[in-house]
């Protein structure tokens, strides 16, 4: 070509301006065709059937998921968009399961259970423990279970400084019968020191636990919850005190738990009738949750209640020492129980995800799958079939669901999936 000039070439280039860009879009998408393209997401749930009342979602989406959080969810991802994907086609997936009354001070508290065994391995991404600790085993439970397991614990702190420490299947005595371990002053310290982990009172009325002093425990931490501005959630059943004298003392965000236990002391009249009173207090803003444990939920009242028109504002497992073996099993199991009851699936979904996180004030924002959340996502099998579901006083029911726990995602981690291939 010869000898080209410094001007030669600027006037070239400015000539052949369209061309030159042209050209370079064409070389990029060449070069683009041949890398591919980093992936978006670092986990792809896909194809499941999402429920997330959170957001009124029951249909089949895809979930992308970037380091801890939702980044999409969208009717269909690709999976070379993902570095790695859980195939969740023809289960149910939903955000990781809120059980807001477990006991998992293990070692400690008698009636204990190990956290992840029983609750991340199970679809429970969050657990909310019941009263196991008081402000005396609360240090203990904080650094060797709170800090240390996988399941994201939180903690009712037992208005006893001794917490369940005392009560055992051999030693019936509980926490509350010398009412001098129930003490406000120190509840509250404690709660200020750990407000970020602590997200109310709890009370264990029983006769065995409370004597017959129940009213004056109630008090003692109606004391402590109204200091720091937290609810309690009470235990009710056998009590020396009417449940009309106990829920009299209860306020809007408060929680009773066991509230489909069975005689005495429950939610029903000898006729079977909610007791008015009890109503009133749902009216008012008192929660209802079932907290099923050994002892706590019957199907006769379950059924009389919901016929009544009174629904659970949480569905929890009160899973521990006696019933992790049945008949609790776990949280799914609870929920499948409701399901044999005839509620919906994505109304027995949100009891234990959307009203769980409503119900306490969790720091991080739980129980949903919304874009920019935390990552917290479970999978369930729904198994169909004749499945016989046990309450606490051994009544059956033949159910024809079943949620059977699959995988659980916590903040972007996958848990315990034997039993959903997942494509790396
Ligand atoms: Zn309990």
């Amino acid at each position: 070509m010869g000898k080209t000039t410094r001007r030669a070439i600027l006037k070239q280039t400015s000539l052949a301006g369209s061309l030159v860009c042209a050209l370079d879009s064409a070389s990029q998408e060449l070069l683009l065709a041949q890398t591919p393209p980093e992936p978006r997401y670092d986990l792809l749930i896909r194809g499941g059937r999402v429920i997330d009342p959170s957001q009124k979602l029951s249909a089949e989406r895809d979930i992308g998921i970037v380091g801890q959080k939702i980044a999409a969810i969208l009717p269909q991802i690709a999976e070379r968009e993902a570095r790695q994907t859980l195939d969740a086609r023809g289960k149910i997936v939903t955000p990781g399961l809120i059980d807001i009354h477990a006991h998992v001070y293990d070692g400690v508290a008698p009636l204990c259970i190990p956290a992840d065994a029983n609750s991340i391995a199970k679809g429970v991404t969050t657990v909310v423990d019941a009263g196991s600790s008081g402000a005396h085993t609360f240090p203990g439970f904080k650094k060797y279970v709170i800090n240390v397991v996988d399941t994201r614990v939180y903690a009712l702190l037992n208005i006893s400084v001794v917490g369940q420490s005392t009560l055992s299947n051999d030693v019936p005595w509980g926490e509350l019968l010398d009412l001098r371990y129930a003490n406000p002053r120190v509840a509250i310290k404690t709660i200020e020191q750990n407000r970020d982990v602590i997200l109310g009172v709890k009370i264990r009325l029983t006769n065995n636990i409370a004597g017959d002093h129940d009213l004056e425990a109630l008090k003692l931490a109606r004391e402590a919850a109204d200091a720091v501005k937290l609810p309690i959630m009470v235990h009710i059943g056998g009590t020396h005190a009417k449940i009309e004298d106990i829920v009299a003392m209860l306020k809007k965000g408060d929680v009773i738990t066991h509230s489909f236990r069975g005689d005495p002391g429950g939610i029903l009249d000898s006729r079977g009738r909610v007791i008015p009173e009890v109503r009133k207090a749902v009216e008012n803003g008192v929660h209802l949750d079932i907290g099923h444990g050994a002892g706590s939920f019957s199907f006769d009242t379950a059924e009389k209640a919901l016929r009544q028109g009174v629904t659970p504002g949480t569905i929890s497992s009160d899973v521990h020492q006696s019933n992790y073996n049945g008949p609790v099993f776990d949280l799914a199991t609870t929920l499948s129980k409701f399901l044999y009851l005839g509620m919906s699936l994505e109304d027995v979904i949100a009891r234990a995800t959307s009203n769980a996180a409503a119900t306490f004030a969790f720091p991080l924002g739980l129980g949903t799958l919304r874009v920019g959340s935390l990552a917290d996502v479970a999978v369930f099998a729904l198994n169909e079939g004749n499945f016989t579901f046990v309450d606490s006083v051994h009544a059956t029911r033949v159910g024809h669901h079943k949620l059977t726990p699959v995988a659980t995602v916590k903040a972007g981690r996958i848990y315990g999936s034997a039993s959903i291939p997942v494509a790396v």
